[in-house]
């Protein structure tokens, strides 16, 4: 369970209504049952429940089964699209460890805005059934060219190219040996990047254009596909 709490040997740790009503009315625990805790910066800990009511109660953390376990320093960038296939982009980024996800508005973006404290709140979840640690942050939405302006040189890009779809231009083949260091993930919305998004990508140096094979991906599917190959070209 997700706690936004500090956790400690003999912290206490109060509940919402909506926590109380799942560990009591759907989980039926009562005093005594043990729970295990994360808050995405402490580890895992295992907590007793020491007071149980309709709309709240008290856990006491008891001891850490868990160290925080840090994703790779990943960012993921994605055009937001339409609801139920954003939610999923946020949700299997932070199963699958990513360090921050970054909406952004490009040239072809057709959200106008997007419900931030929702889509965090799906990473919670998603990090609770994978049994992270971590809760990776969902920013706000940013325009890709700004973001673009001020970028961190040392940051590098694997800029997923619809263009290159078909063609020789995988992951693997720019960083065979790895490459260590901070990394971003760039998707694309539904109509793809336009010419001058691509130019100004050409030219920033610490940008890698990549195909993701041979078909044109949705961009929920690129998303998975660019994190699965991301990971087992360069993770850990
Ligand atoms: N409308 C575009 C077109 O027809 O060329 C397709 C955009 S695609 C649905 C959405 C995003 O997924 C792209 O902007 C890109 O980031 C990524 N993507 C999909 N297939 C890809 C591939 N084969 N190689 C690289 N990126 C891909």
């Amino acid at each position: 369970l997700y706690v936004d709490h500090p956790l400690g040997a003999g912290q206490s740790v109060p509940l919402s209504r909506d926590q109380a009503h799942y560990l009591f009315g759907v989980m039926r625990l009562g005093v005594g049952a043990q729970v295990s805790l994360f808050n995405g910066r402490d580890g895992e800990w295992r907590a007793d429940v020491a007071e149980a009511g309709k709309r709240g109660g008290v856990l006491v953390a008891a001891e850490q089964t868990a160290p925080l376990r840090l994703p790779p320093d990943l960012w993921l960038l994605f055009a937001p699209i339409k609801k139920a296939r954003t939610d999923f982009i946020v949700e299997k980024a932070a199963e699958m460890g990513v360090a921050r996800i970054m909406p952004v508005q490009t040239r072809f973006t057709n959200a106008e805005r997007i419900r931030q404290d929702r889509l965090q709140a799906h990473a919670i979840e998603a990090a609770e059934q994978c049994g992270g640690t971590h809760v990776p942050e969902v920013a706000g939405l940013q325009r890709l060219d700004r973001l673009l302006d001020d970028w961190p040189a040392e940051r590098r890009i694997m800029f997923c190219d619809e263009a290159l779809a078909g063609r020789s231009s995988a992951l693997t083949g720019h960083f065979a040996g790895g490459a260590p260091g901070p990394w971003a993930i760039l998707i694309g919305p539904e109509g793809g990047f336009s010419e001058a998004e691509r130019d100004r990508l050409a030219a920033l140096p610490s940008a890698h254009a990549v195909s993701l094979g041979p078909r044109i991906l949705r961009a929920d599917t690129a998303a998975v596909a660019a994190l699965t190959l991301w990971q087992s070209a360069l993770g850990d």
